[in-house]
């Protein structure tokens, strides 16, 4: 951490000597009204759009405008078994076997889709667990589910909240909640990396926590993956989904990604929704006969997927297994280190940063509480062509991405918060 210097050159100095720094020209960059590059810090709400994505697009519109119905087997990624194409990247990204991962509808459909089979209350236990600051749709979500099995929302939900006056959440104090109430979970469901604090959870301790007191546990990684090393095979973990257009840069509103583990792959007797895409692929177009299930996480499909986003997807996908997960997180932490360094330099009495301080417990985000600010730092930080998010009261969360975010930008961007800082009487 001492390591870091401040100034300029060190920042040049250090994209120099960045393996990673040429694929920040495999993207766009957005650009502001007089045509400069604006520093991108919002990576974890949508990632930037790789420029090869358009040739993966167009091939498809191209086999779909010469071939038509024909391009599902003579297209030249056969639409068919397009989806089998991003499985083994994708795999990868999250840490999962093949037969666990399956890219398919959205990230809250899909969470509903494993809650039909992982949540499955009883009279006696019938309870959800979720963080307190869960992402909005995944509260919803539950909530939902709490009603459709016709249980009480609120009664039905239990929250693992930070302490008073803290934000970070305590794996002794959720210990506690299942020490109490463990007989009455049925599912937990955690965000993998919390949206709001950048928190990353340890899926692994969390799901044998879990299951010691007989409780289902699933993630939502929308904040994790492409971001950290999920290990979600290693984490033991009944379910997880997660989207592809925050770190996975594969376009708005892109396919999600779904995970089941292994154990679970061969399973009839799990309750599910399916269609003809969770049928045997060998029989699926006889249209005939008994539902025949597919093994793995494709048994949790339903239809016949969108190809063109699904391209998008790969587009983005063929970087990450050309760069892998393991040089990412290593630019990563060296990136956001850089970041905390700054930050820090700034002043604790200017700004708080609320995520972990150990590299191991967050991925390149940092949310940061500033002193006496309100939205219209916010503004100001936008106007000087830095695109961040704001969390009110008075929180802006920036996420600097190491495969196209520099430490130049990291660099300007705290150049440029500076100013907008509303420092205490004494000190300029
Ligand atoms: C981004 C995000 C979502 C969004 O859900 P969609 O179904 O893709 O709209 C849900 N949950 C979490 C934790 C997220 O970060």
């Amino acid at each position: 951490m001492s390591d870091f210097k401040l100034g300029h050159e060190y920042a040049l100095e250090q994209d120099r000597n960045d393996p990673l720094s040429t694929y920040r020209k495999q993207f766009y960059i957005p650009k502001d009204k007089d045509g400069n590059e604006v520093i991108y810090m919002t990576g974890n709400s949508l990632g930037l759009q790789p420029k090869q994505t358009k040739t993966y697009v167009n091939q498809e519109l191209k086999d779909w405008a010469n071939l038509g119905v024909e391009g599902h087997f003579e297209a030249k990624n056969p639409w068919l078994k397009y989806h089998e194409f991003l499985t083994e990247n994708m795999a990868k990204v999250v840490g999962a076997k093949p037969i666990e991962t399956v890219v398919m509808n959205t990230l809250t459909a899909n969470l509903h889709f494993l809650m039909v089979s992982f949540y499955q209350p009883t009279k006696t236990r019938y309870k959800i667990l979720i963080e307190s600051d869960a992402f909005p749709s995944d509260k919803y979500a539950v909530e939902s589910q709490l009603r459709h099995h016709d249980f009480d929302d609120k009664e039905g939900l239990v929250l693992w909240k930070p302490r008073k006056g803290e934000e970070l959440l305590h794996y002794e104090d959720l210990e506690t909640i299942l020490k109490t109430q463990g007989e009455d979970v049925a599912l937990i469901m955690i965000g993998g990396v919390n949206y709001y604090t950048g928190q990353f959870f340890d899926l692994k301790r969390i799901t044998e926590l879990g299951h010691q007191y007989g409780c289902m546990v699933g993630f939502d990684c929308a904040h994790g993956a492409g971001n950290v090393q999920l290990n979600l095979h290693e984490s033991g973990a009944d379910f997880a989904a997660w989207c592809t257009y925050k770190y996975l840069n594969a376009g708005p509103g892109s396919l999600a990604g779904c995970f089941v583990h292994e154990r679970h792959a061969h399973r009839k007797d799990l309750n599910r929704f399916t269609g003809w895409w969770s049928h045997n692929k060998e029989t699926r177009f006889l249209m005939r006969g008994e539902f025949d299930q597919l093994p793995g996480a494709e048994g949790w499909q339903l239809s016949n997927p969108p190809i063109l986003s699904m391209a998008a997807i790969k587009a983005s996908l063929d970087i990450f297994s050309e760069v892998g997960m393991e040089a990412l997180t290593e630019k990563s932490k060296k990136l956001t280190g850089y970041f905390e360094y700054l930050l820090k330099n700034l002043g604790e009495d200017v700004i708080k940063i609320i995520t972990p301080e150990n590299p191991e417990e967050r991925g390149c985000q940092l949310s940061i509480q500033v002193k006496r600010a309100d939205k219209s730092l916010y503004e100001k930080l936008t106007q000087a062509g830095v695109i961040s998010d704001w969390r009110e009261p008075d929180v802006i969360r920036c996420a600097p991405v190491p495969l196209y975010n520099s430490f130049e930008d990291v660099y300007w961007l705290v150049e440029k918060l500076k100013p907008i800082l509303t420092f205490p009487k004494g000190r300029n």
